[in-house]
């Protein structure tokens, strides 16, 4: 394997995963963070078997689903008809299968603790903002205040959903926002700490979850809560003022009442919007994307960072085992694009039947998403699509494959 100079844009899932799988390979990587101290953004977030065959990888899926919490099923059901939407087990797609609901702080400790283990340099308080290609190939950064940094032999974008490399280096496909996005917040999970991401809606315009997600290694166990909402429409809510929007809250799911309480003020909820973008191909010359600055989706089918985590994996292994950068950008092309594209495809057809203004939505998908949950068919491959494992509509990666071993040092 030839040893290469990488440089990393970006701390998140993406950027410190592909970090530790190409540090410890020999590689001379470094990475670069906008802010003064990388930290992780936002709430919670589910694993999926895919996300965690990665983790598991790098040796770190023992101690995620440690500080995590084990998530075997997702449930979601109409707001006070009761009737049941889906009811999708892991376990019945493949015996072992499970996701893990975990703080976004959690899984980034553990990612950026097996940096530091092996003393990968992070250049911090740095925003990349464009690149320069020198006549051989390689590539000079430059960063918000005009300095320059390499010339590297390859470099990674990770630098997320709205990635600056991208708009200044990629081909855009398309990109689009989402009407709708989200409030979220962290509490003690109470009650509500089972092995289920619930769900309840009120046609596609109101939706509340729940995801369990462990407690980090101490204190007690936490839940994100998320209420959907259109972006336009944040404003407003907080204006209306914080009991206004319990009570609607409330109404939607009064059992919830004991984890809308712990709310004090709209500080304890973050906002969060979303959007769909796609790119031609995940490499331009020596310059690659990952995670979300190669493709953005609504978190609907809870795949982001599990995408992330399986590029940073194949990316690692085209660079580890081919001898030209190209032949490791075919690679990761050939075995990257087709789940990538199935799961923005996926994300952008189902998004609209829970969130959006459209009511003919909400009554198709009241009647045709419990019926496909009983025909055997259709159940297995809405579980497939759950678990990450899809590759095209009729295509699917072996669930087997995913089932967790213990991967303790
Ligand atoms: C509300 C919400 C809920 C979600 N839920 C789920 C879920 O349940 N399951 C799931 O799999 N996915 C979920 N996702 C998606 C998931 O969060 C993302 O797909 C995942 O975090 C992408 O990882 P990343 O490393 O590509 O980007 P990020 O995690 O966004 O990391 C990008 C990093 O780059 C840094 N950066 C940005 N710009 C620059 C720059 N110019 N220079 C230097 N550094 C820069 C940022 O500070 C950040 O550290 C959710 C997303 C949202 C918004």
């Amino acid at each position: 394997m030839k040893q290469r100079s990488i440089a990393i844009v970006g701390c998140g899932v993406a950027g410190l995963a592909s970090a530790i799988f190409l540090a410890r390979a020999g590689h001379d990587v470094r990475l670069f963070e906008k802010f003064d101290k990388p930290k992780p953004v936002g709430a919670g977030l589910l694993l999926q078997p895919t996300g965690i065959a990665v983790l598991a990888e790098l040796g770190l899926a023992e101690k995620t689903i440690k500080q995590g919490r084990r998530i075997e099923r997702l449930s979601g059901q109409v707001a006070n008809v009761g009737t049941e939407i889906f009811n999708l087990e892991y376990g019945d797609l493949q015996e072992g299968l499970f996701g893990v609901g975990i703080h976004r702080a959690s899984l980034f400790n553990i990612l950026f603790a097996a940096t530091r283990a092996i003393k990968i340099p992070i250049q911090t308080s740095t925003e990349i903002i464009d690149s320069n290609e020198q006549i051989d190939g390689n590539i000079v950064l430059k960063d918000s205040a005009d300095n320059e940094y390499g010339p590297f032999e390859i470099v990674i974008a990770a630098d997320g959903a709205a990635s600056k490399l991208r708009a200044a280096r990629a081909e855009i496909k398309s990109s689009k926002p989402y009407q709708y996005g989200a409030l979220w917040g962290v509490v003690d999970a109470l009650e509500f700490y089972s092995d289920s991401l619930t769900q309840r809606y009120w046609s596609a315009r109101k939706m509340m979850g729940i995801l369990p997600l462990g407690n980090g290694g101490k204190g007690p166990a936490k839940a994100a809560l998320f209420w959907s909402a259109r972006t336009k429409d944040f404003e407003t809510i907080k204006e209306a003022g914080l009991e206004k929007w319990r009570e609607e809250a409330l109404a939607l799911w009064p059992e919830a009442k004991p984890l809308l309480d712990q709310f004090q003020s709209f500080d304890d909820l973050s906002e969060a919007s979303y959007s769909d973008t796609t790119l031609f191909g995940f490499s331009e010359g020596r310059m690659v994307f990952i995670g979300d600055a190669a493709h953005v989706t609504s978190p609907q089918l809870g795949q982001g960072a599990n995408m992330a985590l399986l590029d940073a994996s194949a990316l690692a292994h085209g660079l580890n085992h081919f001898d030209t950068v190209h032949e490791a950008m075919q690679f990761l092309e050939q075995n990257r694009s087709p789940q990538t594209k199935f799961y923005c495809r996926a994300s952008r057809w189902i998004t609209p039947f829970f969130q959006s203004d459209m009511n003919f939505a909400s009554l198709i998908r009241d009647v045709l998403f419990p019926l496909f949950g009983r025909i055997k068919f259709t159940r297995t491959e809405m579980l497939r699509t759950l678990t990450g494992t899809k590759t095209s509509i009729f295509r699917h990666m072996p669930a087997e494959y995913f089932v967790h071993k213990n991967d303790d040092d």
